[in-house]
This record gives structure tokens, sequence and C-alpha cells, in this order.
């Protein structure tokens, strides 16, 4: 039987603790698991048999999130890992080499930009930005290197969405999978894979722990894509030399990527979640279906009353009818557009920082989707180091301020920005 949402919410992943019968899943903190014999370990070395060998690779507590996580994307398996970067590299490494493309969305977290325009090229691979509401464009970018799209389904900072089929539909015409980062939306405001995405990605840190404790990260495969189909993803269809030629694709089928996400990934690369973070995650997503309504309908409030608001020369929220992806938002994202977008102070970088300075609820960090309200001014400090002319076209110029919307109390937060809007443009 499937259940819903919310139901999935609490209990996928979590049966009663075997051992104890601990109701809520406990924190497994060990590093290693005693093998029943030697020929169990050589079994569960040999991926014959699976089961818990040492924490670098599965941990209960972390199993367990896994499990949910797919639960809730309609995913056939999930590989949690140590912050949401970390999850975009797990992703990536088995579909490229040296020589291989990204086709990447040019609305993304700036953090994305940085890792996908410099970092990676350290291992010869490389991102071709594009903007994704162009679909002839991203066409004309795809070439026979090209081994995945990349986009977010909410982008950060602007809250912009993506029309995430039609992206799907290219990806599956070249025969390369799509990856979504659905830190934004999580998926109980978008569910990529139902709309054709192969790989789902997140920055668990944000909107799915909830409250600002967390660094983690997951990948979710749909378990749909045919990595055999043709020589482009040799790590999952050709025989894998550090695992005595055992081929990925041909083994495990639907749960190939998941596999290798493990047995590879986070065997060799070690960007593993802690069972604590694991456990912290788990008890946040018990109340995304309660959460996620709340932060939207704040989000919606407080962009109205900005926009109407003399002092502000502008509103990104796709939520707000003025927006160009308002009309996207509403076909593909009916339960809201997030609770992240930006806005443009009048008086420019001078009042962007006053400001910051004079909210009161909201905090001034570098992070968002915590229940706290938060905001950052990106010209001073994200985006510090860069042109203004570069800082204008990231969407960050000096008068942009980005808010992270609470779950306080609508009324409370509009009255915050109403003291700070009056001091910053006295
Ligand atoms: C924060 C964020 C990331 C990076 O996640 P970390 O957990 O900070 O590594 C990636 N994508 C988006 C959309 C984010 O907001």
């Amino acid at each position: 039987m499937t259940h819903g949402f919310d139901t999935a919410a609490v209990h996928a992943g979590s049966e009663a603790d075997p051992a104890t019968g601990a109701r809520q899943v406990p924190i497994y903190q060990t590093t290693a698991y005693a093998f029943r014999d030697a020929e169990h370990a050589a079994r569960l070395f040999n991926l014959q048999e699976v089961g818990y060998i040492y924490s670098r690779l599965t941990n209960p507590t972390v199993a367990a999130l896994q499990s949910r996580i797919a639960a809730l994307e309609g995913g056939a398996g999930a590989v949690c890992c140590s912050s949401g970067h970390a999850a975009q590299i797990m992703a990536l490494f088995p579909l490229m080499g040296p020589g291989k493309n990204i086709i990447a969305s040019t609305r993304l977290y700036g953090g994305t930009v940085t890792q996908f325009s410099q970092t990676i090229r350290r291992f010869g691979w490389s991102a071709k930005f594009v903007d994704l509401d162009d679909l002839e464009a991203m066409k004309a970018a795809i070439d026979e290197d090209t081994r995945a799209i990349f986009c977010e389904s909410i982008s950060n900072p602007g809250g912009y969405v993506t029309d995430i089929p039609a992206v799907a539909g290219i990806a599956d015409e070249a025969g390369v999978p799509l990856i979504v980062d659905n830190t934004l939306a999580t998926p109980y405001l978008c569910k990529p894979i139902e709309m054709g995405a192969t790989l789902v990605v997140h920055s668990l840190t944000k909107y799915m722990t909830g409250n600002g404790t967390v660094t983690g990260g997951v990948v979710v495969d749909s378990g749909r894509f045919d990595w055999s189909a043709s020589d482009k993803f040799p790590s999952l269809s050709q025989p894998e030399p550090a695992y005595h030629g055992l081929k990925f694709h041909e083994t495990f089928g639907g749960m190939a990527f998941t596999f290798h996400g493990i047995a590879i990934g986070l065997r060799d690369l070690g960007m593993t979640m802690n069972p604590q973070g694991a456990h912290y995650t788990l008890m946040g997503i018990e109340t995304l279906g309660l959460r996620m309504p709340r932060h939207v309908e704040n989000a919606q409030k407080v962009a109205e009353w900005l926009e109407k608001d003399p002092r502000v020369a502008s509103v990104t929220y796709a939520g707000l009818a003025s927006s160009p992806w308002n009309a996207t938002a509403r076909r593909l994202y009916p339960k809201g557009a997030g609770a992240l977008f930006t806005f443009e102070i009048k008086g420019g970088y001078e009042a962007a920082v006053k400001l910051v300075d004079a909210l009161d609820l909201f905090s001034h960090v570098a992070n968002l989707g915590d229940a706290r309200s938060l905001v950052i001014h990106s010209a001073s400090t994200t985006h510090r180091q860069l042109t203004e002319a570069q800082q204008r076209a990231a969407g960050a110029g000096p008068e942009v301020v980005r808010l992270s919307i609470g779950i306080e109390d609508a009324d409370d937060l509009i009255a915050d920005l109403d003291q700070a809007l009056a001091k910053a443009t006295a």
C-alpha cells in the first residue's frame, strides 16, 4: 500500500528498532558492524549480500533517512552525503570523465556556479551555462560529450521556477540524464521525478531539516534511466575494475546508480553523512508537510506587501502575478513557489546595508530554509569579490536583498520589514 505524503514523511524508512523496540530511529553511533563469520564478511565485500560493513559506506540511521527521502521523491533509491555540494559531485561522478561536460542552468545557487565554473575543471569536467527557458539554446549547447543537464526546480536566489517537463523532454531526446536540485522546493512543492527527471539532489541543510542544525545532502535516483542504451556511461554499463569487473547496471538494474553511489562514490570519495545529522534530518522531515504551506503562505504575504511599498523597486517572487515565471509556477508548482526571493530597495548599496542592520526578527546569515526568517545582502557578502557588473548578472546587484521567509507570524515579519525600511530610507 502506498501512503500519502504526510504519512510517508513520518513513517517511511523507520520501523521500530528490531533490537530494542525504540520507536524513534536511534542514532547508530558506530563505525563498524560485527560480521557473523568470514564467509559473511566476504559476501558483503563482494556486494553479493547487502548489509552493514563500515559507516563510511552505510549506517542504519542514514539508511532510514535514505529510504524516507526516496519514498517522498518517488525514487528507486537514495544516497545521503555530507552536504548539498557533496551531493552534486556524487551525482556527477558516475556520469563524467575528463573532457565531458554538463549543460547547467544560468539560474543556480552561487556556490553551485562556482563549483561548476571553476572547481570541476580540476577533474577535466566542464559546464556550459544556458538559460533553460530558451529550449532551442539548450538543444544547441548539447554535444557528443554532454553527460547531464542540471537545473534547480525553484532557483536560488530569485525564486524563479524551471519548466522541468520541457527540460526533461530535451534531455530524453539527447539520451542524457536530467539532474534537478530540489532544495528550494522540497518534494512537498515539486516532485521532479514525476516530471521526468532522472536524478534529484538536495541540500538537506535547508528546508528538509528545516531548522538550521545540519549540513547534509542527498542524491535520489529515479531508477528509470537506461545506462546501457549508449556507450556514454561506462561507469554504470561496463565492467568496474575496482569491483572485480562487476557491471553495475546489468547486476543491479534500477538500483545501479544508488549501489554505485555507495560502493564507489562513498567508498572512494568519502563524503559521508554522519548518523547524528541523519537523525535530526529524519525528525525535520516529519513536519515538512506542516512547515512548507506556512513558509509559502508567509512568503506570498510578505512579497505582496513589499511589491506595493513605495520604498521597494522590485520583488522577484514567482508567486506574484507580475512575475514572468508566474504562469509556469501556477501550472507546475500549484502548492506554491517556495519561500526564497529577492527585492530591490530604493537607495542602492547604502540603503540595503542599513536595512539588513535594522532588521530585528530576520537574522543576517548565509543560510536559507530555516524556521526563522533570514536575510542576506549578497553584494556585501557572498558576491563581494565580484565586480558590480558581475553582481548584477548574478541577480545580486548592490540594491538587492535576499529573504528566506520562515514560519513565524506574517504580520510580525511585515512589521519588522516596515520599521527597517523606514530606517534604511530615512
Ligand atoms: C545551499 C544550497 C546548496 C549547497 O548545499 P550545502 O548543504 O550548503 O552544501 C546547493 N543548492 C542549493 C539550491 C542551495 O540552496
